[in-house]
């Protein structure tokens, strides 16, 4: 997801019996996200149709391929409190240009032209595509709860990536070093062996 400026929300989840009912209520956020997108699909656009320039720099074709983008007049998150999930409520509070569940960009529609977003919102679905929707979900919370939202891992490579995107630097191999950091990332964190 991309904030919008002076709307970022810290989580107060901290002890391990949190992150255990952290984990079990996943399943529930991921069957929210599928019904979520199923409410939208209808309304989603292939993200090449939006002729975005330079994007296939960056993303190999079959990402770009299966991408989709939902305009929305407001981004919405998972309603976590009513899911179980406590410790988030700033979180779900926070203002955002776009967020990502699973290949869906979910864009508000006034940055619908913001190529820089469209590729940040394209770094979290390899992010999830490698990572799985559990594994995703998990490291991103588990992100927010510790780092905070600008030094969650997930977040910090992608903005990073997205600065790198702004300021043209031509990124050799892109995509394959983007999974390789998540691979990282996850091993990191304990999974992946
Ligand atoms: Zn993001």
């Amino acid at each position: 997801m991309a904030v919008s400026t002076s709307c970022k929300g810290a989580t107060t989840i901290s002890s391990n019996s949190e992150f255990d009912s952290l984990i079990s209520a996943l399943p529930r956020v991921e069957s929210w996200i599928d019904q979520y997108i199923s409410e939208h699909r209808s309304s989603a656009v292939p993200l090449v149709a939006r002729g975005f320039s330079r994007l296939g720099a960056y993303f190999l074709p079959d990402t770009l391929r299966t991408a989709r983008v939902v305009y929305v007049p407001k981004v919405v998150t998972p309603p976590l409190g009513a899911l179980g999930i406590d410790g988030f409520t700033a979180f779900e509070q926070g203002c955002y240009q776009g967020i990502t569940y699973k290949d869906y960009l979910f864009v508000e529609s006034s940055h619908r032209d913001s190529e820089s977003l469209h590729f940040h919102e394209t770094v979290h679905i390899v992010q999830w595509r490698e990572l799985g929707p559990l594994d995703f979900l998990f490291l991103y919370a588990k992100g927010l709860a510790e780092d905070g939202y600008d030094n969650c891992p997930l977040e910090f490579m992608a903005y990073r990536t997205q600065q790198e995107f702004e300021n043209g630097t031509r990124i050799p191999d892109f995509e394959p070093k983007l999974i390789q950091m998540v691979r990282d990332e996850a091993r990191n964190a304990g999974f992946l062996g």
